[in-house]
């Protein structure tokens, strides 16, 4: 038996190490267009500023390694021109070659917008491979280049901007959306954005460039708009990316409609005897059930070990279920997170859906250093079940989101969480881990005798000029530094004898730093006969962080505090 793949990048190599090992004596031939095969992709954002040291580290085997101890033939440099599904062989510029299993893990390459003068420019490269990182390693990371601008504020934008920061270059971020980091919800992608300002990242969203200005091939200013342009010594392009599909949808593969092949679980395709894996196809939202499109690291390498298997043994054994988009990404010395349905998504699906965010420390107080997490939850209204949640913090931020995505998996509900056992030592973890606190505050939720209010919908209320009370619990000393527009401050601790200040009988909002005092102010408040009656999720913290990227100006002027 004969087992073709095409791709030798990250599930291609998986496919042909798996169908190895699963099959000795099955011929196993790898195709790949470059002169570079299995590199960590991944990593190059970090071998930029050195943090990997160097582009060897990237290398993550060799042909020589395929061969002698997998027994695979890799063809480097010879790309795959045609496929003949019926015939069962395949065309490169050198020759036809049969099949009798094809794997395709073709990938997906660099999106380039249509923008004037880029074809004359050659001061600009994508993000996508070791080709690119050459380029940008020559030609971007000399002294003479001072400003970089990224456009495109999608994870790779975002890792790239910050190794150049590292190496002490200026950079821009320019992003046609209008936050950075679409996966995330605009709060939590505000809070990444906050993060980089503060570290000396510009960004300009809302924004689609049309052209770039050059002088000879060389480009030296990008046009946001009309008479407005920003100077720049070299572009990354990092806008999206495209599946390799073409060759298979000319053959009448079925495919999702950004053109990723469908496959099944077993990693098939529409057309017989041809798998595929990685960029190059969609997976299963486990979630939602419908098929979708999700270009991961780790999808791909799952797929591709999916794919070996079942092509290796001729068998449908291993699948490769789907996913739910969990992500994670290093924002300097912060950590943004995510898994499953945003709110976004669940719109859009029209899941009906409760969210619930808490801040907690990710490790005890009384441990140095103690640092805050902030995490959102959403579940379904109806029937309790976890569906998502965004994280953000300083540390711990990587754990707490695998649990959480471990839940969604098991289909766990909200008020499971609180009876997770998760282990609690002071350098880890607090006897109530956040993800147990963010349970517990659910809990409180969804007894029906606590309410909170989001930091988006005060703010909604706020530029209504709603009739709402707002009460500040926190310190003097606390309350010195800011507050919330209209508010009112009542120390907690004077609450009880200073409610003749309030009525009862307005919507009223109390806030805290964080959460808690606002908890224990709301209780009080509710056996005082206050009904409708509002803690503010996060409190300060969270509204300081939130309002930094979304106070409309106006009412900065108009309810200045
Ligand atoms: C800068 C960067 C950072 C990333 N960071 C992360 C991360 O932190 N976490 C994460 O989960 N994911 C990350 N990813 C995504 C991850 O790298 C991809 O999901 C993964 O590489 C996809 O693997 P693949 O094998 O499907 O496709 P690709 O990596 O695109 O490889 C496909 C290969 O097929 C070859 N090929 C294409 N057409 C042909 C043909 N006709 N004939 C022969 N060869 C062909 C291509 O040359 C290429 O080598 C990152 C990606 C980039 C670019």
């Amino acid at each position: 038996m004969r087992i073709i793949i095409i791709g030798g990048l990250s599930a291609g190599p998986s496919a042909a190490a798996k169908a190895r090992r699963e099959n000795e004596s099955a011929e196993i031939l790898l195709f790949e267009k470059t002169a570079d095969i299995s590199y960590a992709t991944c990593g190059i954002p970090y071998a930029l500023s050195g943090v990997i040291p160097s582009r060897d580290k990237l290398l993550v085997t060799d042909v020589e390694k395929l061969r002698k101890r997998f027994n695979i033939k890799v063809h480097l440099e010879e790309e795959v021109l045609d496929i003949d599904p019926e015939a069962r062989t395949i065309t490169t510029q050198l020759a036809t070659y049969g099949y009798d299993k094809l794997i395709f893990t073709t990938g997906a390459r660099a999106f380039v917008p249509n923008i004037q003068n880029l074809n004359v420019a050659d001061n600009w490269a994508t993000c996508r491979n070791l080709a690119d990182f050459d380029k940008i390693s020559a030609r971007a990371l000399v002294p003479e280049v001072n400003h970089i601008t990224i456009m495109g504020a999608g994870l790779i934008g975002i890792e790239v901007a910050e190794n150049l920061r590292h190496l002490g270059k200026s950079v821009t971020i320019i992003e046609g959306g209008p936050n950075i980091l679409p996966m995330w919800e605009p709060k939590f992608a505000g809070f990444a954005a906050n993060v980089l300002k503060d570290k000396g990242v510009e960004i300009i969203t809302n924004t689609f460039v049309k052209k770039v200005n050059t002088h000879k091939d060389k480009i030296t200013s990008i046009e946001l708009g009309p008479e407005q342009y920003i100077e720049t010594d070299f572009l990354i392009m990092s806008v999206g990316i495209k599946p390799n599909t073409e060759i298979l949808k000319s053959k009448g593969a079925h495919t999702l409609p950004n053109g990723a092949l469908q496959v099944n679980a077993y990693m098939e395709t529409s057309l017989e005897g041809i798998y595929a894996a990685g960029d190059n196809a969609g997976i299963a939202n486990l979630i939602t059930k419908e098929a979708d499109y999700m270009p991961l690291g780790t999808h791909s390498n799952k797929g591709g070990r999916a794919a070996g298997f079942n092509a290796g043994t001729g068998k449908h054994v291993v699948q490769l279920n789907g996913g739910y988009k969990t992500a994670i990404i290093k924002v300097f010395d912060h950590t943004l997170a995510r898994t499953g349905l945003g709110p976004k998504d669940l719109l859009a699906a029209k899941i009906p859906f409760k969210r619930n965010l808490t801040v907690a420390g990710a490790t005890p107080e009384y441990y140095p250093n103690q640092k805050d997490m902030i995490i959102e939850t959403y579940y379904h209204a109806e029937n309790h079940q976890l569906l998502g949640a965004e994280l953000f913090g300083e540390f711990g931020v990587d754990k707490r989101v695998d649990v959480l995505s471990t839940a969604i998996y098991a289909g766990l509900k909200i008020e499971d969480l609180p009876q997770l056992d998760l282990a609690y030592a002071p350098p880890y973890a607090p006897a109530k881990d956040p993800v147990v606190v963010n349970g517990f505050v659910a809990t409180n939720h969804l007894l029906g005798n606590y309410k909170e209010m989001s930091v988006e919908d005060l703010r909604e209320l706020l530029l209504k000029n709603s009739d709402l009370q707002i009460v500040d619990l926190r310190t003097d000393a606390e309350r010195m530094h800011d507050g919330i527009p209209t508010s009112l401050h009542i120390p907690l601790d004077e609450l009880r004898e200073r409610m003749h200040d309030l009525d009862p009988a307005r919507p009223t909002v109390v806030y805290c730093q964080k959460g808690m005092r606002g908890y224990i102010g709301s209780r009080i408040l509710k056996h005082h006969g206050f009904d409708h009656l509002y803690n503010l999720a996060g409190g300060m913290l969270v509204w300081n962080m939130f309002t930094r990227e979304h106070l409309v100006p106006s009412l900065t002027n108009e309810l200045a505090v």
